[in-house]
């Protein structure tokens, strides 16, 4: 077991364990590792890619998601709170993170994609059809990564516009170096160095969502550059 010099995980020892492919096996993904038919299995499994790296596991996670809500409740104190989580990839921080406050909440979703490959990234587009009332209220919008921050940077504005009395935002992990906004969110739950993660929400090419760990994929694990609709 190796540690990741850049993974700050807030008083927590730094984890970077290799899984083997057994585990994978054991889940049965390899099962349907299928090249070229429309649903193969997105990670190349084989000899040349016989491993996952876990970044966080469950147990970090949990402490992250505690401390965040420690944060945002001493923040908020006992005022009224309206949790707007960003689809798809906030739902598990989401259900995870509301379980932890005690404030009076309202919870609502709206959905932000953009088109985005390895290296390129398409407009974001904000489907807010399913969100609740926000006129009034103090906002603290959920998501899940923070990468080059251009969803919050258009999600909160939007929040704002809508009659918001306050937007802050919650995101699980923030990615080093990436940025290309100004604003940061508020309330950030682990600093991680710029790779391609996937569970605990996030996916790749919809799969993955489910791990109950955060895992990197290796840049040979991604099989072109189309990481696909990113939601
Ligand atoms: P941003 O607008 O900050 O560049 O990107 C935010 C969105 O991009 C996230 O909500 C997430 O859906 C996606 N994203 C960015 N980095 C990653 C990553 O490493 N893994 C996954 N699965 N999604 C990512
Ligand atoms: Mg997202």
């Amino acid at each position: 077991m190796e540690s990741h010099p850049l993974v700050k995980n807030n008083g927590l020892a730094p984890l970077h364990v290799r899984a083997t492919r057994t585990r994978i096996s054991a889940l049965g993904w390899d099962a349907i590792a299928v090249p070229n038919h429309p649903y193969h299995f997105p990670l190349r499994l084989g000899p040349e890619n016989p491993t996952v790296k876990v970044l966080l596991d469950e147990t970090q996670l949990q402490a992250g998601v505690v401390r965040m809500a420690s944060e945002v409740s001493a923040h908020y104190g006992n005022d009224p709170l309206t949790i707007v989580g960003v689809l798809t990839g906030s739902v598990v921080l989401l259900a995870d993170l509301i379980r932890q406050l005690e404030m009076p909440l309202r919870v609502g979703v709206l959905q932000a994609s953009s088109y985005r490959g390895a290296t390129t990234r398409g407009a974001i587009t904000i489907n807010s059809d399913l969100l609740l009332d926000v006129k009034d209220r103090d906002v603290l919008l959920v998501d899940d990564i923070f990468d080059t921050g251009h969803t919050l940077a258009e999600v909160i504005p939007l929040l704002k516009k809508m009659g918001a009395k306050s937007v802050k935002a919650a995101v699980l992990l923030r990615k080093q170096g990436r940025q290309e906004v100004e604003i940061e969110p508020e309330f950030i739950g682990f600093d991680i160095p710029d790779e391609f993660v996937v569970g605990y929400g996030l996916d790749y090419q919809d799969q993955y969502r489910n791990l109950r760990y955060l895992a990197s994929l290796e840049p040979t694990d991604l099989i072109d550059d189309t990481i696909g609709e990113d939601a």
